[in-house]
């Protein structure tokens, strides 16, 4: 039988379509592959292993009814877990969350499940979204599947490794400052900010509500495209989304960029940039140029503003977001207390972990005041200005490249002892969620180490199809260097009796 978990989304949507696969054979190849890596990745909270099947089974016969007609009709999908599922566990990767079963869905799941979409389990991830390693979560870091002792970047670094280590066939991740592109560029995958307010934040966990988004997370432009395609759209219930139909992302895939205007911020390439990953992404625009794209390098600036204004801002919002868990509402809360006070106190001391208090006290810091004016109205000026950095930038360029992040993938451990350089590390991903844009990043390249090494492109407001046409021309031309990590590999060249028991 065919190896199910090296085909992509929408190809494994036209094989279920044409029935040639089953929805149940997919859901099953892939809980196969969860049980022979996800013991070393750690990519998942929870897996659903009954009811998914159930569910397959529903949705096969769907589409045998003809009643399921999208592109993504019985494909495994993967879940964040910070997107609310009605009746499933849901808990942001924290103690504070860790019983906590919402009473209703995320729209954009509510779309996968309209789409026929079978959702696998919860990705794990870093404590609300809180991270650049997915370290800080509750249950355990996740592992990078093309290096074990290294981390799959965050904080959607769940859904990466996931996609990466073939136990899934395409995920859905958050991005405050980076939470999508980051942990997609160390795991070689890709992966798709949308535009802020392209899709619906209901019921979405939120960090910093005025920059998170969600978005696809594939083995390939294509698949980003179909699934943002299924979760894009309008929505009563989130007043920030946008009523738009420019939402057939597909029809974007044309791979001509010729005449395209594209600008590489020369004050992304400074100190602190990996030589490797600069030479990777260098190499890359040079690849857009050879397809006929007008590359330059201009100056953007206001790059040494974007860390600190993000931090406060996302901080500040973070603080006001997480007052609502107090032990009363949801979730955890602490067995020993002495009046409400008391309770809250411990509840919220033991419930949340070292990275979320900081946060919690930095961003209560900021809004507090005497220090409001100074901290928080500045961040927000400067959240203007960079805005309007790019806005400039867009008159002249129609899309913007750069790197994702510094380096590739850390080894675990590093980060975590030192939270400003961890900070540091989301210089090329926080002004994007301060300006709203959309960005994908895609792999490019691989370090000495064997390492992916990503790629990220920018556009205007509301230009995913810009965005989506250049990745996928560059895709093409990078087909043949690109590889899978060797959970993948490993897996695809076993017999099939060895490799899995389907
Ligand atoms: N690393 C950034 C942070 O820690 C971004 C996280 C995210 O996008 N959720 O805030």
């Amino acid at each position: 039988m065919e190896d199910i978990i090296r085909l992509t989304a929408v190809e494994l949507g036209k094989k279920i379509a044409a029935g040639e696969i089953t929805s149940v054979e997919a859901t099953k190849a892939y809980l196969d592959q969860i049980g022979r890596t996800d013991k070393d990745v750690h990519a998942y909270i929870t897996v659903d292993t009954e009811g998914v099947l159930k569910r397959a089974a529903e949705v096969d016969k769907m589409i045998q009814a003809g009643e399921l007609s999208g592109p993504l009709a019985g494909v495994p999908v993967a879940v964040k877990d910070n997107m609310c599922i009605s009746g499933v566990l849901t808990t942001c990767g924290s103690h504070i969350l860790d019983n906590f079963k919402p009473v209703f869905t995320a729209t954009a799941v509510e779309k996968l499940l309209d789409a026929g979409m079978v959702i696998l389990g919860r990705t794990n991830m870093d404590e609300f979204a809180m991270g650049s390693t997915s370290e800080t979560s509750y249950f355990g870091a996740t592992k990078n599947p093309w290096d074990l002792s290294r981390v799959p970047g965050g904080s959607s670094g769940g859904s990466a490794a996931a996609v990466a280590a073939g136990s899934c066939a395409v995920a859905l991740g958050s991005d405050t400052g980076g939470s999508i592109r980051q942990p997609a560029g160390f795991c070689g995958i890709t992966g798709i900010k949308p535009t802020y307010g392209r899709v619906s934040r209901y019921g979405l966990i939120a960090y910093g509500s005025s920059l998170d988004q969600i978005g696809p997370m594939g083995k390939d432009v294509t698949d980003c495209a179909a699934l943002l395609s299924v979760i894009a759209g309008h929505d009563e219930k989130d007043s920030t989304s946008a009523d738009r139909d420019d939402t057939d992302f597909l029809s974007a895939l044309t791979g001509e960029v010729k005449g395209m205007k594209i600008g590489v911020p020369a004050d992304y390439l400074i100190e602190g940039l990996d030589p490797e990953v600069k030479t990777a992404v260098l190499r890359a625009a040079d690849t857009f140029r050879a397809m006929g794209a007008e590359v330059e390098e201009f100056d953007l600036g206001m790059v040494e503003y974007a860390i600190p204004a993000y931090y406060v801002i996302a901080c500040a919002e973070a603080s006001s977001n997480l007052e609502r868990f107090d032990g009363v509402k949801y979730g955890f809360r602490a067995k020993d207390f002495e009046g409400l006070h008391d309770m809250y106190k411990k509840t919220r001391s033991e419930g949340f972990g070292a990275e979320v208090k900081r946060r919690i006290m930095l961003g209560s810091f900021v809004l507090s005041s005497g220090y409001y004016d100074a901290y928080y109205v500045k961040a927000l000026r400067v959240k203007a200005l960079i805005k309007q950095a790019f806005d400039k930038a867009f008159e002249k360029y129609d899309l913007i490249l750069g790197p994702v992040a510094p380096t590739t993938a850390l080894p675990i451990g590093e980060s975590l002892s030192d939270p400003i350089k961890m900070y540091l590390g989301d210089i090329y991903t926080v002004s994007v969620n301060l300006a709203g844009l959309p960005g994908i990043s895609l792999p490019c390249g691989y370090d000495a180490k064997g390492l992916p090494i990503g790629l990220q492109l920018l556009g205007q407001t509301f230009e995913e199809k810009k965005i989506f046409r250049a990745a996928y021309a560059f895709e093409q031309s990078f087909r043949n260097e690109q590889r899978v990590s060797p959970l993948v590999e490993n897996r695809g060249g076993l017999p099939a009796e060895e490799g899995g028991a389907e």
